[in-house]
């Protein structure tokens, strides 16, 4: 793996983004020789690619062997998004791969809904389905009607979308899905939703994916549904903790960094992605090792320190939705005591006769803080409000 990652590092070296990064930490390529030299490299955050962007349309990165350009929403604008024809095959590699662990097989009718045009979604998958040798229709997105019909003539027996779009399709009568390929939207990190789509789709295999324009594939779950295993002949994942940069142990809850281990042009090297997560290494009988067992379950970018640990609103929002009765909305208070302890009050919307004990059960061990007060409200004006009234 180090020797993978030190040869991208070292054609990383040759951009004049990335060959600014090493010099501000006084590093070569050739000092890089464990996980610990690594680390000391600089992170590429989203603001330092959209001031590149800025000065130069292509940051500096594009390349002769360009041959694709897509573009990606990315904080005020967009940001082109590069790709050499060894790249986009890497990257079919590495999806087909994914999908034949999730059991996709070259007999397979596979149903695309993600878009086509200017965003990379739709070619990623595209291409690594055809990679493997599966059928693919290349539906984009658009009404449930349409859909329909076009399922009506194709027959498919995977379907590529967005979870709520797949709940829509199969609500309205979508029959004959074996496999489902849920990307975009949180999936099976809200509790039961995965539940709820695999009764509607009569049992089919779920499987969640996880990646941005930026880096993509990141992590795909096997048909096993073990948890999100890492792409790792594909890109290499930390999880750090968001405020001090540091590098946290398996099992701990912080913000996923990615570094392609081999892409031409734009490479993502120690890049944020501001998810949140965690990893944890076992065996699953697919033969991967490093898995995100609860997926991808919040943004780090709103962060609070609540009783010495962080307190991820996002994640809240996840757990709350997976929660029978509650909508997932909710307004978090944090004060001071007067012993000057930190003092979280939670009031989330939903029915009355919500088990307030399991709701505090469930909160403490996902959030890993006990809310001093929960309170059940049947409407709140805003969504995800918190208040920090501490300082
Ligand atoms: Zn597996």
């Amino acid at each position: 793996m180090l020797d993978i990652l030190r040869s991208q590092l070292a054609r990383n070296y040759q951009h004049p983004f990335y060959r600014k990064k090493f010099e501000e930490a006084n590093i070569k390529p050739e000092d890089i020789k464990s996980e610990k030299d690594f680390q000391k490299l600089p992170f590429t955050t989203r603001e330092d690619l959209q001031a590149a962007f800025e000065s130069d349309p292509f940051g500096g990165f594009m390349v002769d062997d360009v041959v694709r350009i897509n573009f990606s929403p990315s904080g005020k604008g967009l940001i082109p998004i590069l790709q050499t024809k060894r790249d986009i095959e890497a990257i079919d590699t590495a999806n087909a791969q994914a999908f034949i662990r999730a059991g996709v097989e070259r007999a397979d009718i596979a149903l695309i809904t993600f878009n086509y045009h200017i965003f990379i979604a739709g070619l990623n998958f595209h291409g690594g389905m055809e990679k493997l040798g599966a059928k693919v229709v290349p539906l984009g997105p658009g009404s449930t009607e349409r859909a329909l019909e076009i399922a009506e003539h194709a027959k498919p027996t995977v379907l590529i979308s967005n979870p709520s779009f797949a709940l829509k399709l199969a609500n309205e009568g979508l029959e004959g899905i074996k496999l489902l390929i849920a990307a975009g939207e949180p999936f099976s990190s809200i509790e039961g939703y995965k539940e709820q789509l695999k009764e509607a789709f009569g049992g089919a295999t779920m499987v969640d994916y996880y990646g941005m324009a930026e880096c993509l594939p990141i992590a795909c779950e096997c048909k096993y549904e073990n948890g999100l295993h890492i792409v790792d002949e594909f890109c290499y994942v930390e999880i750090i903790d968001p405020d001090t940069g540091e590098v946290l142990e398996d099992g701990e809850r912080g913000e996923i960094v990615v570094t392609h281990l081999n892409k031409e042009a734009m490479p993502m090297q120690r890049f944020r992605t501001g998810d949140l997560s965690m990893i944890e290494r076992f065996e699953c009988e697919c033969g991967k090792t490093v898995t995100m067992p609860k997926g991808v379950f919040g943004r780090t970018d709103e962060m609070h320190k609540v009783k010495g640990v962080k307190f991820y609103p996002s994640q809240l929002n996840l757990v709350l939705k997976g929660f029978p009765g509650l909508t997932g909305r909710f307004r978090a208070v944090i004060k001071r005591t007067e012993k000057g302890t930190d003092y979280l009050e939670v009031e989330v919307e939903g029915r009355e006769e919500v088990d307030i004990r399991q709701l505090e059960e469930v909160l403490r061990s996902a959030l890993l803080i006990s809310p001093n007060e929960i309170k059940v409200v049947e409407k709140l004006e805003k969504d995800r409000e918190v208040l920090d009234l501490r300082y």
